[in-house]
């Protein structure tokens, strides 16, 4: 059995759609970024690849890419996924929390669940997502953007 743990952070940019965890949330401000800043998806592709010890999300996916502009980050999810699957490891469970004071994300969190556990092939109930706000305080207190931390756990496949 290995433990991953992964972070990310995005400042809100509101010219973009707000994509987490592979839904688009409506009426809602988007992430900076160069791919779709889907904050979700991006710490927990960290924790993946930190229990299977493959690096991390940057050195797989380089930000200074023109490929990755824009970049659906559920394949990108998948795609590291793959290699974490070809190092000898499957999903056990992912736990997730989102820090954030806007929006409310209690409405999208199943959809979120599900198009996760879809590409990790994966029952939804092995996907916990959990969201809090940060009581006012910080950067996120302030309005700036989210953050999310995720765990996961993977066997020997
Ligand atoms: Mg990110």
């Amino acid at each position: 059995m290995r433990v991953g743990i992964g972070y990310d952070s995005h400042r809100f940019d509101r010219a973009r759609p707000l994509i987490l965890g592979g839904t688009t949330i409506p009426g809602a401000p988007g992430l900076a970024g160069h791919s779709d800043a889907d904050a979700i998806a991006h710490a927990l592709t960290d924790a993946l690849l930190g229990a299977a010890a493959l690096g991390d999300i940057g050195r797989l996916f380089p930000d200074d890419e023109p490929e990755y502009a824009n970049a659906d980050s559920i394949h990108l999810l998948r795609l590291a996924y793959e290699w974490v699957v070809a190092a000898g490891w499957l999903l056990n469970q992912a736990d997730i929390t989102v820090i954030a004071e806007q929006p409310k994300l209690a409405p999208h969190v199943d959809r979120m669940r599900q198009r996760l556990a879809e590409a990790l092939e994966v029952s939804p109930d092995a996907i916990s997502i959990k969201a809090k706000t940060n009581e006012g305080m910080g950067f996120i207190g302030r309005g700036e953007g989210i953050a999310v931390i995720a765990v996961a756990t993977l066997a020997a496949g």
